[in-house]
């Protein structure tokens, strides 16, 4: 946010550039909806309520979430995004295990159909 607010193009910083804003707008969406996933999830294991489901959803969402954000944020710096002058490109790299590890994507879809089906006989 702080490059979009600072970096200007065409006289005027690209956060103004609507193509950008709505880019950030989407990125703060997506975070605020996986921490909620998360603490959510994080509510229901502290009740002791069944939370496989809700768990799986939690890491599908922030593991994916964190590949889009990273992803638009990188073309938010354009090319400084990929110099070593600024983290954005590591964050961009490391963000892809996370859908490999502690479960892959496909395995935490998996947990959640079985959770919505399996009680329905399929
Ligand atoms: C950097 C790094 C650090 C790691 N650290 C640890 C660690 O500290 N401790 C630890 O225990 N493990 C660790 N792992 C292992 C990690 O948990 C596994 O890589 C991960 O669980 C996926 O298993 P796999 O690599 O054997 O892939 P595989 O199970 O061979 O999967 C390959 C592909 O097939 C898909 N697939 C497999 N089964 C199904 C299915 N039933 N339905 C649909 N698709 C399926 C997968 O989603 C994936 O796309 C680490 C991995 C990495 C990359």
């Amino acid at each position: 946010m702080s490059y979009a607010a600072e970096r200007k193009q065409f006289g005027q910083p690209i956060g103004k550039f609507q193509g950008v804003g709505f880019q950030i707008a989407d990125m703060i969406t997506e975070i605020d909806a996986a921490d909620w996933l998360t603490l959510s999830a994080a509510w229901r294991l502290d009740q002791g309520l069944p939370s496989n489901r809700e768990i799986a959803s939690a890491k599908l969402y922030a593991s994916e979430m964190l590949a889009r954000v990273t992803d638009a944020t990188l073309q938010i710096f354009g090319g400084m995004g990929l110099m070593d002058d600024f983290p954005v490109e590591r964050f961009w790299r490391d963000a892809r295990v996370e859908r490999i590890w502690d479960g892959t994507s496909e395995i935490q879809r998996h947990i959640i159909s079985r959770d919505l089906l399996r009680p329905l006989g399929a």
